[in-house]
């Protein structure tokens, strides 16, 4: 098959496009280079905070903006795996054993979890990818893992048009491999989370998911729970219960940013 090329690397039919259709950066409007992939600038990617250090075990929160010694709880006495949980796991009491959260929810981490979920911001696929992709070395104990979106109810993912955490599961699967399984649905429609206190939160999501019919939970196998933010946790470790009283043994969640 003929391959049209312009330039080293660029199809002819990406560069026509471009022309057409110069690409900004979606943070700071800055037009970006033909040759750039996505929609972010290298200067707005260098502000993506991402944890270093010390990490809370249970939701990968950057232990530096926790005074270790206040409310925060030890998990584990093992002097050769001492893991710590931050105060807000401790209270949270999660049903799942590990977490991973990619960036911080400040500046450009926050921008681009509002454009992905408020400005249809699935054409940040590129960018997720190069997020992914920088930060390969804390992902790779979830290879082959089995990811499970955080479902929405069906009108709102009717409305917005696609769940921004199958979104994720998908890039997830495409940079360390696995498979997504949409197990769960969300029984009732629960009001946003974002204006609600930790104790309303909680109240909020109990009981609003369950297992599909028809689905089934293997006691052997990783399951990662996949959503945008990791706030107080309570929607992750409602749909965590799910997975547990259903015999999941191994339940671990993934976040995009911790807020
Ligand atoms: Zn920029
Ligand atoms: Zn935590």
């Amino acid at each position: 098959m003929l391959v049209f090329t312009f330039g080293k690397k660029m199809p002819f039919g990406r560069w026509l496009l471009d022309l057409i259709f110069p690409r900004d950066c979606f943070v700071c409007q800055r037009p970006l280079d033909a040759q750039h992939p996505g929609f972010l600038c290298d200067s707005c990617f260098g502000q993506i905070v991402f944890p270093r250090g010390s990490v809370c075990s249970c939701c990968g929160r950057a232990m530096e903006t926790e005074s270790l010694g206040s409310n925060s709880g030890e998990i584990s006495t093992d002097a050769s795996a001492r893991t710590w949980c931050c105060s807000n796991c401790v209270e949270l009491q999660p049903f799942f054993r590990q977490g991973i959260s990619l960036f911080a929810f400040t500046n450009v981490g926050r921008a681009f979890i509002h454009t992905l979920k408020y400005r249809h911001g699935t054409y940040l696929k590129k960018d997720l990818r190069r997020i992914l992709e920088h930060e390969k070395s804390r992902l790779l104990d979830l290879q082959g893992s089995t990811f499970v979106p955080v479902p929405l109810h069906f009108f709102r993912q009717w409305k917005r048009g696609y769940n921004q955490s199958e979104w994720i599961a998908k890039a997830l699967v495409a940079c360390i491999g696995g498979k997504i399984a949409p197990i769960l649905r969300r029984n009732r429609f629960t009001p946003s989370q974002t204006s609600l206190t930790r104790s309303e939160r909680k109240q909020n999501v109990k009981g609003a998911f369950s297992l599909h019919m028809m689905k089934k939970v293997n006691p052997h196998a990783m399951y990662v729970l996949v959503d945008d933010v990791f706030t107080t946790g309570a929607t992750l470790n409602a749909c965590a219960q799910v997975l547990y009283e259903h015999g999941a043994q191994n339940i671990r969640v993934f976040t995009l940013a911790h807020g």
